[in-house]
C-alpha cells in the first residue's frame, strides 16, 4: 500500500504546483530585521520550533534573509544582539521560485541543494494600475513536497 501511495504520489508531482502545498506568508513566523534578541524573543522563536525563520525588513512580504536555529548558538540573551547584526554576519541567502512551479521541478531543486530545502513564493500581481511585481505569497520546504509524494503529512517531533 505504501507503495502504491508512493507511485501514485510520484506521479502527482507533476500535476501539483507549489502553491498547492505552500505555507502562506500570513501564517508563517518571520521576525522583523529590526528586532532584538533579547530573552522574550528568544524564546518565541524556541517556542515556535521552526528551525529557520524568515527575515524581513519592514514590510512582511520584503523577505531579506533567513535566520536559522544554529545561528543562535553564541547569541547572549543579556547582549540584546540586534538581529540585523546575525544576519550581517552569517548573511543566509534566500530563494524564490514561482507559486506554478509543479512539485516535480521544485523536488529535484531541493535535491541538487543549490537553493537549500526552503524557498519562497512569488505571484507575479498584475492587479491595479501600477506595473507588475513579484509579491511573495508564500514559503514551501522539502518537507512540504515529500509529504505530497508519500501522501502523509511528516509528525514533526
Ligand atoms: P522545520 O524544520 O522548521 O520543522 P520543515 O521544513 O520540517 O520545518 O517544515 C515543516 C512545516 O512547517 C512545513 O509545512 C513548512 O511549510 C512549515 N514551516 C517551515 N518554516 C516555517 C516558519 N518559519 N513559519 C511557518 N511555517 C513554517
Amino acid at each position: 500500500k505504501n507503495e502504491v501511495n508512493i507511485i501514485s504520489g510520484a506521479l502527482e508531482l507533476r500535476k501539483k504546483t507549489v502553491s498547492d502545498v505552500m505555507t502562506h506568508i500570513d501564517d508563517a513566523f518571520m521576525l522583523s530585521l529590526d528586532a532584538l534578541l533579547d530573552f522574550s524573543t528568544v524564546s518565541e522563536i524556541m517556542k515556535s520550533g521552526y528551525s529557520r525563520i524568515p527575515v524581513y525588513d519592514g514590510d512582511k512580504k520584503n523577505i531579506v534573509t533567513l535566520l536559522y536555529i544554529k545561528d543562535l548558538a553564541f547569541v547572549d540573551t543579556d547582549d540584546n544582539t540586534p538581529l540585523r547584526t546575525l544576519c550581517e554576519f552569517y548573511q543566509n541567502p534566500v530563494h524564490f521560485v514561482f507559486e506554478d512551479m509543479t512539485l516535480d521541478l521544485m523536488f529535484n531543486q531541493f535535491k541538487d541543494g543549490t537553493i537549500g530545502h526552503i524557498a519562497f513564493v512569488h505571484r507575479v500581481n498584475n492587479e491595479g494600475d501600477g506595473d507588475p511585481f513579484y509579491e511573495t505569497i508564500g514559503l514551501v520546504t522539502l518537507e512540504d513536497v515529500i509529504e505530497e509524494l508519500i501522501q502523509a503529512e511528516i509528525v514533526d517531533e
